[in-house]
């Protein structure tokens, strides 16, 4: 507990990372930007300020830690790989390096048997290399960013031939594409998978609703899904975390298809968005879980169990400024509501500006007391 963590990226996942450590005592470095999210809840001199894709800066945070860890995977690996002769990276810089390209992430975790789309990489294509692609994994297919992507920007639904050239204009900015084959699912489900020292372990399988390509609601457990599923999901899971070096939490994202089958759809090495209702649910968050894997501290299959059924509502920037701070107002009135606000100052529409959890004895008792405020976000978002 004596080791220092430095973190690269100080947005919402590194506040909630920071909230667990701060109980634990253990100093978390952040580098970003001086008023960012993390660095509000966490008061010492050591943070650096700037930005993590700057090589200088991040050799700074090196030198001040003893285990240097990502909350963003869209960071600078090259970096990381010289870091990692004086400081321990964790997960490991090439696993960090895979996953940050989506198609090599797939083409990795293909080569151990893991069940993927089946994916084309794409260089700088034009209108006839998208026909190709169209004809090879069928149509619709979903156009892809193998880099920097995020909440779906970067993805582009190709349904037919006319999407071919407003496709190639949102996306053909960015040379390094690829086609993945169109998931027809029946749901989304993802699992977090706790690498540690010597053990894989994870916590439910829960279901994922998106809109926009942004995850909304999470419901832990998955509604609806058969033991035999929901074992699979656990099972695939912890085997796709397996192919990937290094220690910490990683979110993986399935599809059940409608014939039962799942597919993983993309892994983050880092504590994910669908892992947030593990802050109430569960004995040790996802955050704690993470901090506690990369330190090497004690974690049993227990800890990571649901204790009640919860359903997690993400809070996202609105039409004004001040939107979710309104919507938080709500929904503090609502009982067995937990607010989480990032600390973001002003909204920007769209953007990831807080969550709530509700905790419940029931789903369904969950499930009614969240419905009031899914029917508020519903009405200001049409
Ligand atoms: P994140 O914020 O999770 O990193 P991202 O920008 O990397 O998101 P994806 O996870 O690739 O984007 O896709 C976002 C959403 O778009 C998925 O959760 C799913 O709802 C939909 N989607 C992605 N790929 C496909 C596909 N092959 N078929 C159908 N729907 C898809
Ligand atoms: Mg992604
Ligand atoms: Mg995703």
């Amino acid at each position: 507990m004596d080791k220092t963590v430095g973190v690269l990226g100080g947005g919402q996942l590194g506040r909630m990372l920071v909230e667990a450590a701060n109980l634990l005592e253990v100093k978390v470095n952040f580098l970003d930007a001086g008023r960012s999210s993390a660095k509000q809840v966490s008061n010492h001199d050591d943070h650096i300020d700037g930005s993590f894709k700057d090589p200088e800066a991040v050799q700074k945070l090196a030198a001040k830690s003893d285990v240097v860890t990502i909350e963003i995977e869209h960071v600078n690996t090259e970096i990381l790989e010289q870091i990692a002769d004086q400081t321990d990276v964790q997960p490991h810089w090439k696993t960090i390096r895979t996953i940050q390209d989506k198609y090599l992430q797939k083409e990795l975790l293909k080569s151990h048997g893991v069940a993927i789309a089946q994916s084309l990489p794409l260089d700088a294509p034009t209108a006839e290399d998208l026909e190709k692609a169209g004809k090879a994994v069928g149509l619709p297919l979903m156009l892809k960013s193998r880099k920097e992507a995020y909440d779906g920007k970067g993805n582009f639904p190709v349904r037919t031939k006319d999407d071919f050239a407003p496709a190639l204009e949102a996306l053909g900015g960015n040379k390094n594409l690829y086609a993945e084959k169109w998931a027809n699912f029946r749901m989304e489900l993802a699992v977090m998978v706790v690498k540690t020292k010597e053990q894989v372990l994870s916590f439910p399988t829960v279901e994922t609703i998106h809109e926009n390509s942004i995850c909304k609601l999470t419901y832990a457990p998955a509604r609806g899904v058969s033991d035999t599923v929901n074992s699979q999901a656990q099972e695939l899971a912890r085997k796709a975390v397996a192919c990937f070096d290094g220690k910490g939490v990683f979110g993986v994202e399935m599809f059940l298809l409608q014939d039962g089958a799942l597919l993983i759809n993309e892994i983050a090495p880092r504590p994910h968005n669908s892992g947030h209702y593990t802050i109430e649910a569960c004995p040790v968050s996802q955050y704690e879980a993470h901090l506690r894997a990369i330190l090497d501290l004690p974690l049993h299959t227990e800890d990571l169990e649901l204790r009640e059924p919860a359903i997690m509502l993400n809070i996202l920037g609105g039409d004004t400024p001040d939107s979710h701070r309104k919507f938080a107002a709500e929904a503090l009135k609502h009982r067995r509501t937990r607010i989480h606000l990032y600390g973001k100052g002003q909204a920007r529409k769209g953007r990831k500006m807080g969550h709530i959890t509700v905790c419940a004895p029931t789903m369904s008792e969950a499930e009614t007391i969240i419905q009031p405020m899914i029917d508020y976000v519903d009405q200001a978002n049409p």
